[in-house]
């Protein structure tokens, strides 16, 4: 009998678990690597093999689906694994996890001969996206090329009942990779995680390398000085916590959020704050903190010897710049102690942010542990997508399935544009992929990723495809679920419209094959442009003028400029914008330090507050009129939270109806959420409990972020349909 198995099956332990069982079975037959998939070719045995193999899978390997091929096995007595053939590409790339409890197990052993030894890992944990150059996944295509096996491993890697049998990364502390500390302009190799959590215990800032990338690091103590030399006001910064245990004393975490977190991704997840739990600092202003928990051998190692329950951490860049790769570079960013390794990073991986909403979670940040994961493409074509301008991600689609890559950034910085080429062109590599039928990026004339967009085009005889930004969105919501067409809900903060507007409140019938607006909020000027998102009062000025309010936020001579500015600025129709506008207005915040920051503020205002009775919202031809309403809110004597909450509530509601109405005409069920502002819980709820009150089903993202990192899998999805 033949069993072809798809799936994430390769470097992942799961010949050798193929191996234990067959030979625990007493069958012959031979396992082996085919292209992306694993071949099982048995004399006998049948479904209780295949039922076996499904119930003791390794834990970082998934199987998506099996072939069962009646074919008798001729060959040797026994059973055998058999080396991997070429052209092993595509198919399941295996993801970084965290390393395992067997792994942990023999680092605090003082027997043990890797006690102690931060680069411990097996086939069912560690690093590995981060440290491929390329498929198939063998020591030659790691990382750990500069480090051959001593006798020990090699021993190990060739013991079928062994943990590391065939694990490509297999070393211990006589052969493989050593942290240093660097401090003081001093290099020391003895104990330097022992050092260097003395150091930080001491009040230092430091620089810790781990896997995909390094993290600047604090004690919770030092924050202040932190902040100050990061020159980071107010921006959140991720604790890491050393434990379960730690996470439920500094936070609230639900069960859910307890499961994300200590999940194999280790990803940061977005907590309430316990009051008194000493976080206050690391995101003030806001009533959540991210957490996350050590995944890699040398943070349990640090946390072993600090002392101390919690990090804070944050990833080791010039501000807006990727995260630095080597260990040169990352010396100019003058911090007290560098903890660093000689292993390379051969892919940067941030660490990946989500929230809990409703018991699932949100991407904020997909990336380290969640990269590359694919979902069912909708083609069999070849595509490129870019991306928008912040949070880009970008993403490829070949042979019918759809990656996206790391998080990448913001494109407004130099470094980052090569960061998503670089990314772009190694998970080519990774899948073989040759021909490009299509490049598609964002329509606006000023996103700086259009240049690389082009370039690409060029290189491969296409002409580049401009995918209008909420569009994008709501497709990338049609392909997590799966859906051909919904009437989507796309809230952000701003994306090029088709009519040159800022768009960004907007009710989109959408499919892969076109969309119609259907609906969208009144626009409003954005004074001075892009000035008006970080000073928030212009946005406050604009609506004041429009709606006759009197506006005392600016002297008279502003005053002038901006009436002059009413005329000429770029309009937005923006749910997001309006957001920032009632931050503004109630008082909690009214200059944008960081991206989002004004909506994330408000959050915490709109979870107590209550819909005020007596204020509707006009709608004519698909305008839903936000100006008039935020003026008559804010000449309420309403209470602060009940101000935003009906606001927003208003707003929401009208548009859901609009989405019902049009979707309700066109026979489609699903009402879908998508673009920044739905990662807003209080923006969720109302809209759930509308959309399910009129009957119609809630679409959500689940895999792909809801932001801007999403916007480059919707890009691919219809560039996708477009070529084929
Ligand atoms: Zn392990
Ligand atoms: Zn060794």
């Amino acid at each position: 009998m033949r069993l072809v198995i798809h799936g994430v099956v390769q470097g992942v332990g799961f010949r050798p678990t193929v191996h234990r069982i067959a030979t625990d079975m007493g069958l012959d037959g031979r396992v082996r690597n085919d292209g992306g998939r694993v071949v099982v070719e048995v004399d006998g045995g049948h479904r209780d093999l295949l039922q076996r193999i499904m119930e003791e899978l390794p834990p970082l390997a998934s199987v998506e689906s099996v072939e069962l091929i009646d074919k008798d096995y001729r060959g040797p007595k026994g059973f055998s694994i058999m080396p991997s053939s070429a052209g092993a590409k595509g198919a399941g790339i295996p993801v970084d996890t965290a390393v395992c409890p067997s792994c942990l197990e023999e680092m605090s052993d003082p027997d043990d001969r890797r006690y102690g030894y931060p680069f411990t890992s097996c086939t069912d944990c560690g690093a590995r996206f981060t440290l491929i150059s390329d498929l198939p996944y063998d020591r030659a295509a790691t990382a750990l090329d500069p480090f051959p096996p001593c006798e020990d491993c090699r021993g190990e890697y060739a013991s079928p009942g062994d943990r590391r049998f065939h694990h490509q990364t297999v070393c211990c502390p006589r052969c493989g990779p050593r942290y240093r500390l660097v401090h003081g302009g001093e290099e020391q190799r003895d104990r330097p995680v022992q050092s260097f959590a003395a150091l930080l215990r001491s009040g230092c800032i430091g620089v810790a390398k781990s896997w995909g990338g390094m993290h600047i690091c604090s004690t919770l103590g030092s924050l202040p000085r932190l902040r100050e030399w990061y020159r980071r006001e107010e921006k959140p910064f991720a604790v890491m916590v050393k434990d379960l245990d730690a996470a439920r004393r500094f936070a609230d975490p639900s069960e859910a959020e307890l499961e994300a977190l200590g999940s194999a991704q280790r990803p940061i997840v977005l907590v309430p704050k316990r009051e008194g739990g000493g976080l206050d600092q690391a995101s003030p202003g806001l009533d959540n903190v991210g957490l996350f928990l050590p995944y890699a051998g040398m943070q349990h190692l640090l946390f072993k010897e600090l002392g101390e329950d919690a990090l804070v951490m944050t990833s080791a860049n010039v501000p807006g710049e990727p995260m630095m790769l080597d260990d040169g570079n990352v010396m100019s960013l003058g911090a007290d102690a560098y903890l660093l390794h000689d292993q390379r990073i051969l892919n940067r991986a941030d660490d990946s942010v989500l929230r809990v909403y409703d018991g699932e979670a949100m991407f904020i940040r997909r990336s380290r542990g969640h990269t590359p994961a694919w979902m069912p493409a909708p083609g069999e074509g070849s595509v490129l997508a870019l991306g928008a301008q912040e949070n880009i991600a970008g993403a490829v689609a070949h042979g019918g399935r759809l990656y996206s890559t790391q998080h990448i950034g913001d494109a407004d910085h130099i470094g980052v544009l090569d960061y998503l080429d670089d990314s772009l062109a190694h998970l080519r590599r990774l899948l073989d992929m040759e021909n490009v039928d299509a490049v598609a990026m964002d329509m606006h004339p000023g996103y700086s990723n259009r240049r690389l967009g082009r370039r690409l085009g060029e290189e491969n005889g296409v002409e580049p495809l401009e995918v209008q930004h909420h569009w994008a969105h709501a497709a990338s919501l049609l392909v997590d679920n799966q859906v051909d067409a919904a009437a989507v809900l796309a809230l952000d903060g701003s994306g090029y419209g088709d009519d040159g507007k800022a768009w960004g409140g907007e009710v989109l019938l959408s499919s892969l094959d076109g969309y119609r607006r259907v609906g969208h909020l009144r626009p409003f000027p954005l004074l001075g442009g892009e000035k008006a998102v970080h000073d928030i009062r212009r946005l406050c000025y604009a609506i004041d003028r429009m709606s006759g309010r009197e506006n005392n936020m600016f002297d008279d001579k502003d005053s002038r400029v901006l009436d002059i500015m009413m005329g000429n600025s770029v309009e937005t129709s923006s749910l997001g914008r309006v957001m920032d506008a009632l931050s503004c207005y109630l008082g909690v915040c009214g200059r944008r330090s960081y991206d989002g920051e004004p909506a994330m503020k408000l959050e915490s205002l709109l979870d107590r507050g209550m819909r005020a009775q007596g204020f509707g919202v006009t709608v004519s031809g698909g305008e839903v009129d936000s100006v008039s309403l935020l003026a008559a809110v804010m000449d309420s004597a309403l209470r602060p939270e009940d101000k935003a909450y009906t606001v927003v509530s208003c707003l929401v509601d009208s548009m859901v109806d609009m989405a019902v109405d049009a979707a309700q005409r066109e026979g489609l069920e699903h009402i879908g959420l998508s673009g920044g502002v739905s990662y807003n819980s209080a923006v969720c709820d109302i809209a759930r409990r509308r959309i399910e009150g009129r009957g119609m089903k809630l679409l959500r993202h689940r895999r792909v972020p809801n932001g801007d990192g999403g916007v480059a899998v919707g890009q691919a999805a219809i560039a996708l349909r477009r070529s084929g």
